[in-house]
């Protein structure tokens, strides 16, 4: 029986327009003078800290704690901004499939595993209306590898369910190739959705349990 599924957000859950990308660009131009910093770098499922440490080293930057939260308490602000004025959406089928679980057996727990800090995630979790059915999640803040978020994520599945957790509980849905290592770091199924930058076929290289084109082809039945 499911016990806790486990979203990714960007591609997944909902798209933001490039919104993350944009207020990553916006904070190197106005905080390190740096114009196109992110330019040729993929950020699919990616980490926000890996990605800001990569950033820092390709322009010289010292990955210095204070440098860091220089970068991060600047990238709130404008991922909020951003948010406003890109044009993003909730993917396809994301709300009933929400819906379906909270109605399946025993009432699976709703949590997050995602390479964006917690902060960010909120924000655009808030911005289209899906952070409040979320009861946990793990995040960029809690760890730099993805393989690890997972693993955090495994553990706090753990603590709200006051038990044992096998991997077979726990479905991660995700839309990179990265989503579905991470997932299968921790022995969970995982469902692919091609509603990001990867298309079935290439999501289907990497052997996830499921792939579909989209929230609205899972059948909550076969879970
Ligand atoms: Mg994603």
């Amino acid at each position: 029986m499911v016990r806790l599924v486990l979203f990714d957000i960007d591609g997944t859950l909902i798209t933001t327009g490039g919104a993350g990308i944009k207020a990553f660009a916006h904070v190197f131009r106005t905080q390190f003078a740096i114009e196109n910093a992110t330019a040729g770098l993929s950020f699919a499922g990616r980490t926000d800290t890996g990605l800001v440490r990569q950033l820092f080293e390709l322009h010289g930057i010292p990955p210095e704690p204070e440098n860091f939260d220089l970068f991060f308490s600047t990238y709130v602000h404008w991922l909020d901004e951003m948010l406003r004025t890109c044009k993003g959406e909730v993917c396809p089928g994301v709300i009933e499939t929400i819906e379906g679980i909270r109605k399946l057996p025993g009432r699976p727990i709703l949590g997050l595993l995602t390479g964006n800090i917690r902060l960010g995630a909120e924000l655009k979790l808030r911005h289209y209306k899906l952070w409040h059915y979320f009861k946990m999640g793990a995040f960029a803040d809690d760890h730099e590898e993805r393989n690890c978020i997972s693993a955090i994520a495994h553990e706090r599945g753990r603590v709200q369910e006051k038990g044992p957790l096998l991997g077979d509980q726990i479905i991660v849905i995700g839309d990179t190739p990265l989503d579905i290592e991470c997932g299968e770091a921790i022995e969970a199924r995982v469902v692919a959705v091609a509603t990001g930058n990867f298309t079935v076929s290439e999501l289907n290289k990497h052997r996830p349990w499921l792939t579909i084109p989209d929230l609205t082809h899972l059948d909550l039945k076969t879970l």
